[in-house]
């Protein structure tokens, strides 16, 4: 496993592989969900290649940016286990210099739910991955289910600009009790972690009524919004019943669906997705 840090290093090495290529973009604090993606990569293609970057670009000004969790010793560790072949851990100076002043707009499906939280948030996922996936040059991405909107959008992305990378979407990993993986859980309280499964329980619930056979999607969305509202430490952001395929709103369900939750438990901000049959 070669950990680099320049973009010269990365090119001169990409270079060298001429079979496929498996990349698996993170912003590192690396967690089992995050090892789902690198073990997919590794079994479908010769070399993969893991990026940690925080990237300030896709973060707003009163977001967690300097407060993300890092910790590179372990990342790499946990890495070369899985055998992972290149690491790249560039700094901003490097991804962003001085003279930086192109970015892409993905429009659409960037204007609900997490694009509409958070402006500006897509903007820089969809112009650090294109970067990325330039310098990588993979033949295929690999991305996580709970990260749902970013996944459209990549793929979205993908599709527009011709880049003809196939973009792999991995399930969520989940804790035993539900809790959907993520870097920013290291930032709840006790308390807070309990409270925490609310997301999961309102999405069981949101896929039990569609199974069920409930079709009114307004239906569901006031009643997980009702049981996500009996815990107390926690506070709506967004609750969704949205069309899977462009992130609209639905009225009706008629097609395959995405219930999805922005929850806050005190200052952490957490997201959640899950399918609806
Ligand atoms: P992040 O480091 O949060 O930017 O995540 C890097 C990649 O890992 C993204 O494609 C995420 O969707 C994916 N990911 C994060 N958490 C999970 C999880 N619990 N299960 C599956 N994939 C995940």
């Amino acid at each position: 496993m070669q950990v680099i840090e320049t973009i010269a290093e990365l090119m001169a090495l990409r270079q060298q592989l001429s079979d496929a290529v498996g990349f698996v973009p993170t912003m590192g604090y690396l967690h089992q969900g995050h090892l789902a993606l690198v073990k997919r990569a590794r079994t479908e293609n010769s070399a993969v290649v893991v990026s940690i970057y925080v990237n300030p670009a896709q973060f707003g000004l009163r977001e967690d940016f300097a407060g993300y969790p890092r910790e590179l010793d372990r990342d790499f560790e946990l890495l070369q286990r899985e055998k992972a072949d290149i690491i790249f851990v560039p700094s901003d100076a490097e991804m962003y210099p001085p003279e930086f002043s192109s970015w892409i707009d993905v429009q659409k499906v960037t204007e609900r739910l997490e694009g509409a939280s958070r402006p500006g948030h897509f903007r820089g996922v969809a112009t650090i991955v294109a970067k990325l996936f330039n310098l990588v040059q993979p033949s295929r991405a690999y991305f996580g289910q709970k990260d749902a909107q970013q996944a459209v959008v990549v793929k979205r992305m993908v599709a527009d600009l011709d880049m003809g990378i196939e973009i792999v979407v991995v399930p969520t990993v989940r804790e035993s009790d539900g809790l959907a993986m993520s870097s920013r859980n290291v930032h709840l309280s006790p308390e807070g972690r309990r409270a925490a499964t609310v997301l999961f329980k309102a999405l069981t619930l949101a896929q039990q009524l569609g199974r069920g056979g409930e079709k009114d999607a307004e239906e569901i969305r006031r009643q997980i919004t009702s049981l996500i509202q009996k815990e107390p430490l926690a506070g709506i952001d967004y609750v969704s019943i949205a069309d899977a395929r462009t992130l609209e709103e639905l009225s009706f369900i008629d097609r395959p669906a995405l219930a999805s939750l922005a929850v806050t438990i005190g200052r952490t901000r957490l997201i959640d997705n899950m399918p609806l049959e």
